[in-house]
């Protein structure tokens, strides 16, 4: 059971001990059950709460869902899809690819549906974890990998009211497929991300839409268009074509890193792109005005929408910038006192991400619950291990998340650095590492000395930071320093026995 003794048999996954437990089925832990098995590990299994694969591209189905990363570089780098049909791939074929690795890498039967961990705590004296789950069940394992998603939990607004309102309310992130939007008068709350993909996808569908903004986002042109069946036959035939086209956009991206880590006037060049853009998408001025930005360029995701600023522009969509007092059973009310009556609210408010912890009870070695361990904001050693929570290990942990590239390739790096210690632990036959307090003390002083310099401290409110202003969610860094911190495990930081 323990991580390095477990025979490499496939064992008896029901028995209620393995070696490794992975929670969550999206790109992470997906990922990370492929490379075990690429390894010859077989003794792991996967749960997941709910009854299919894909973490946040299952989750996030609403109306316009699409990645804002171009396709051929968010995917597996050893799962490359010829067959993308756009360069910006819509949900349902991300999901569709999901499920086709899935299959493809034979994961399913490793794979336990409708199981979610309620909670997990390590036992000492047994040298093990033991989780418990929604089923009723306790597995122990010698090793747990939490892939629970950095965007995971709806954050829902605290708008006086929001629970009296007489109509259909749903978050972006649950969308009710079944509530039909056609001849409805509809509220969006929200501006971000998934708002601009569902403004324009709803905009034709419905009878009025009304959008609360709160700040305007920073939006340029995404360069999107249809991937031709012969393009796509090329990129089959010559995997080296897809592999630098997979590189060219990486390095594109990371050229903007210097714009988001440390030098963010440089980022003053799109913001006049930006200008460009709203004034050949947007003619009134007045309209203008209240789309653009009052923060700096990056602070806040920026996002790509070639469709947003039409779709406000159509007879039948309002922006409201007037700020929200309350709901009522019957609508919104505004502070100017306009009640914006409505049939339906849709709120894309995002997501707890720096103020969340881990989404069950976590209790490590001496006793103490992750929750009150980072009370003050989450860290963790290169964003994955915890000090006092042995043979634990997170993807998309504290200050992984990118504003700037792929997150597949940040995944990706966690995926090496913990399968090279998992190699470790069973060829030194290891029973137990726990990163050293110092170890992660240090590198978590050294990286919040950098945010000072970059973007993200520039002066908005993001969801990027805690209550308290601390960054808890971004690497504020080059994505390859940080893939060079995590090419291989280094003992050297572990207590290890
Ligand atoms: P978000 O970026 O956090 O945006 C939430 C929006 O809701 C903001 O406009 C926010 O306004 C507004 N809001 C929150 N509470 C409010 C309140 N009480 N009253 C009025 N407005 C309120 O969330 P998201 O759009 O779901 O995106 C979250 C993240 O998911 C993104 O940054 C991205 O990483 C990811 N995502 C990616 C894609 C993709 O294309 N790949 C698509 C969707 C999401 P303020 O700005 O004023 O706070």
């Amino acid at each position: 059971m323990s991580a390095n003794l477990s025979p490499n048999t496939g064992a008896n996954l029901d028995a209620g001990e393995v070696s490794i437990v992975i929670i969550g089925t999206g790109f992470a832990g997906l990922g990370m059950g492929i490379r075990l098995r690429q390894a010859g590990i077989e003794d792991f299994v996967i749960f997941e709460q709910a009854d299919h694969i894909g973490g946040t591209w299952r989750d996030n189905s609403y109306p316009g869902a699409a990645c804002d990363i171009e396709s051929h570089l968010y995917s597996f780098s050893f799962a490359p899809n010829p067959t993308w049909s756009r360069t910006f791939a819509p949900q349902a074929e991300i999901l569709a690819y999901l499920d086709r690795c899935a299959d493809q890498y034979a994961l399913r039967p490793h794979i336990r549906m409708n199981t979610a961990v309620t909670e997990a705590a390590w036992k000492q004296s047994a040298g093990c974890w033991e989780l418990r789950t929604s089923d009723g069940k306790i597995t122990r394992a010698g090793l747990v990998i939490a892939c629970c998603g950095g965007i995971s939990r709806p954050a829902l607004p605290d708008i006086p009211g929001l629970e009296t309102f007489a109509g259909r309310t749903f978050h972006s992130a649950r969308w009710d497929h079944a509530y039909d939007l056609g001849g409805k008068t509809v509220a969006v709350i929200g501006t971000g991300a998934s708002a601009v993909q569902i403004v324009p996808a709803i905009a034709p569908d419905v009878k009025q839409l009304k959008l609360f903004q709160r700040s305007p986002p920073w939006i340029l042109p995404k360069e999107d268009r249809d991937i031709p069946q012969d393009e796509r036959e090329r990129f089959a035939r010559r995997p080296l074509l897809q592999k630098l086209v997979r590189w060219k956009q990486y390095l594109r991206h990371e050229l903007a890193a210097p714009g988001f880590v440390s030098q963010p006037r440089i980022l003053k060049w799109a913001e006049g792109l930006f200008h460009w853009f709203l004034k050949k998408q947007v003619a009134d001025p007045e309209l203008r005005r209240k789309l653009t930005p009052s923060y700096r360029m990056g602070c806040k995701r920026v996002l790509l929408s070639n469709d947003y600023y039409p779709a406000l522009q159509r007879p039948n969509v309002e922006l409201i910038t007037e700020a929200i007092q309350e709901v009522r059973p019957e609508g919104i009310l505004t502070r100017d006192g306009t009640l914006h009556k409505v049939d339906a609210l849709i709120l894309a408010t995002g997501f707890q991400a720096a103020e969340a912890v881990s989404p069950f009870s976590l209790v490590g070695r001496s006793g103490r619950e992750l929750n009150e361990v980072w009370a003050d904001g989450a860290e963790a050693y290169l964003g994955t291990a915890v000090s006092d929570f042995p043979n634990l290990f997170f993807i998309v942990g504290p200050n992984t998340g990118l504003g700037h590239n792929s997150m597949i390739f940040m995944i990706e790096s966690q995926i090496a650095y913990i399968l090279s210690c998992v190699r470790m632990m069973r060829s030194r036959k290891l029973r137990q590492v726990e990163v050293r307090p110092q170890v992660q003390q240090s590198y978590n002083r050294k990286l919040q000395a950098r945010f000072p310099r970059t973007v993200w401290k520039s002066g908005c409110v993001s969801w990027y930071q805690t209550r308290n202003g601390k960054n808890t969610t971004l690497w504020p860094g080059y994505t390859f320093e940080y893939r060079l911190r995590t090419r291989r495990f280094d003992p050297g930081s572990y207590d290890i026995s």
